[in-house]
């Protein structure tokens, strides 16, 4: 982009000096795309700076409302665009402010690069000190030069006369704004080395505003010439530069945030070792569903399954072999579940809990079935002394078609007791809520 700059810039100069013809309101167009996007520049970076508590951003932030004060008020003193003479502006006071402007954001370009390792080195600086300070000042000279150049219009030197520039303008003031802009880029590469994009950037913008400031006032040395008009355009895109950059730099952040966060969700609802819902996933869907079948007039089936004498398969074998049974027999839960609006969690250490929605008892007992079978045949070795020869569960069911559910505890609350009745029942047995006591091994229900 700056090498852009600088080509349009040194290709123009056989065209720079044919005039345009005077088109005064070319001015305030383009002057309040700047002034929006320097205001807006500002407003990202402060919040950034208050985000991230980093004085440097603010100090950047800074630079942009002191550059949109300036060029409202250039805008403003501008002969004939918005007023003749805006509050008695003489015919100097524009061109002034044009100097101003620039040297106050050159200023604070090298202030930003300076900041930094004043952070580093001194800890006032890096807990903000010298902001506050800074504000006032960025309020205090834009003020400072409204007064100088549109109260004492008569006194300021002579830099214009009707559209061409002086001697003093373009062989004493312009050439040392040239110099002064190089020195600044010098120090912000020399101290940054260019560290992070933002120091890239800042170059770039320092290197197309140079341009700028050659074609407009070197190469043309006249309002209103294609020259000039071409450095309104390049002050435009020096001024809206850093938003876009900005812009991108917080679409990329606002990605890694959406995604971050859908992780984030989806760890605090999922179970690490089984990769099932864990138990507060598992109440959000429980409830959900709970309301969603009242609404609908229809049952909802709820499967406790506890893995029996799991104590013993620990001790026996180890906590490390317990963690890969208990994905055993994850999978074995999460297989058998053919809906995919049916549910499975783990809910506590060897408790699972399964949600069966338009289900009535005799399905939900059927689906238990099903799940105690399947880890039965799995045949995982059970540890010396257990009920067992291989790995069972027990499961309690309970269902709203049995009786209404005030809320997901409740439901709960009476699958757990319909557990207890299947542990006592002799274990590797399902029972359903409300069905009669039956022999160990048997269901509760003829399925
Ligand atoms: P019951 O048939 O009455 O359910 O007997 P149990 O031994 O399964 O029941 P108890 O509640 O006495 O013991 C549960 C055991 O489950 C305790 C612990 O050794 C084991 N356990 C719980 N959470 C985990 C886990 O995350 N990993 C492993 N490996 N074991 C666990
Ligand atoms: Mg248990
Ligand atoms: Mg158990």
């Amino acid at each position: 982009m700056a090498g852009v700059a600088i080509v349009l810039t040194v290709a123009s100069g056989p065209l720079a000096r044919i005039s345009g013809g005077e088109v005064v309101a070319f001015l305030p167009s383009i002057y309040a795309v700047a002034i929006f996007a320097e205001l807006l520049t500002a407003f990202l970076l402060w919040n950034q700076y208050r985000a991230s508590g980093h004085p440097p951003i603010a100090v950047l932030a800074l630079a942009y409302v002191g550059a949109a004060l300036i060029a409202t008020e250039y805008i403003l003193a501008f002969p004939h665009a918005f007023a003749e003479h805006f509050l008695g502006a003489g015919p100097q006071s524009a061109i002034w402010l044009y100097l101003i402007g620039h040297v106050f954001f050159t200023t604070y370009i090298v202030l930003f690069a300076l900041w930094e390792p004043l952070c580093r080195r001194l800890p006032t600086f890096a807990k903000g000190n010298g902001v506050p300070m800074l504000t006032v000042i960025t309020v205090l000279v834009p003020l400072i030069a409204l007064i100088v150049t549109v109260g004492y219009a008569d006194e300021l030197p002579i830099a214009i006369v009707g559209r061409h520039v002086t001697a003093l303008w373009s062989r004493t003031a312009i050439p040392a704004l040239l110099c002064y802009q190089v020195l600044a880029c010098a120090i912000l590469i020399g101290v940054t080395r260019l560290r992070t994009a933002v120091h890239l950037w800042l170059t770039v913008i320092l290197t197309v505003s140079f341009s700028e400031v050659v074609v407009s006032n070197l190469i043309s040395g006249s309002r209103f010439t294609l020259g000039w008009y071409l450095g309104r355009a390049e002050s435009l895109l020096a001024a809206s530069v850093f938003l876009v950059v900005l812009f991108g730099s917080v679409y990329r952040i606002l990605l890694t945030l959406t995604s971050t966060n859908a992780t984030l969700y989806r760890q605090s609802v999922s179970d690490e070792l089984t990769g099932l819902l864990n138990r507060r996933g598992f109440n959000a869907r429980l409830e959900e569903e709970l309301r969603r079948a009242q609404r609908r007039g229809e049952a909802v089936a709820f499967l406790v399954i506890d893995i029996d004498d799991f104590k013993r398969y620990n001790d026996s074998y180890g906590h490390p072999a317990g963690d890969a049974a208990l994905g055993i027999v994850a999978r074995v839960v999460k297989t058998t579940l053919r809906r995919a609006a049916d549910c499975a969690a783990r809910i506590g250490g060897e408790e699972f809990a399964v949600l069966l929605p338009e289900t009535d008892r005799a399905g939900a007992a059927a689906v238990a079935q099903r799940i105690r079978r399947g880890v039965e045949r799995v045949g995982i070795l059970q540890g010396a002394g257990a009920r067992h020869g291989v790995l069972t569960v027990s499961i309690g069911v309970a269902s709203t078609e049995e009786r209404a559910a005030q809320d997901g505890l409740d439901l709960m609350r009476r699958s757990d007791r319909a557990l207890y009745q299947a542990k006592s029942e002799g274990r590797n047995c399902i029972h359903v809520e409300g069905a009669p006591r039956l022999h160990p091994g048997e269901s509760s229900l003829a399925v």
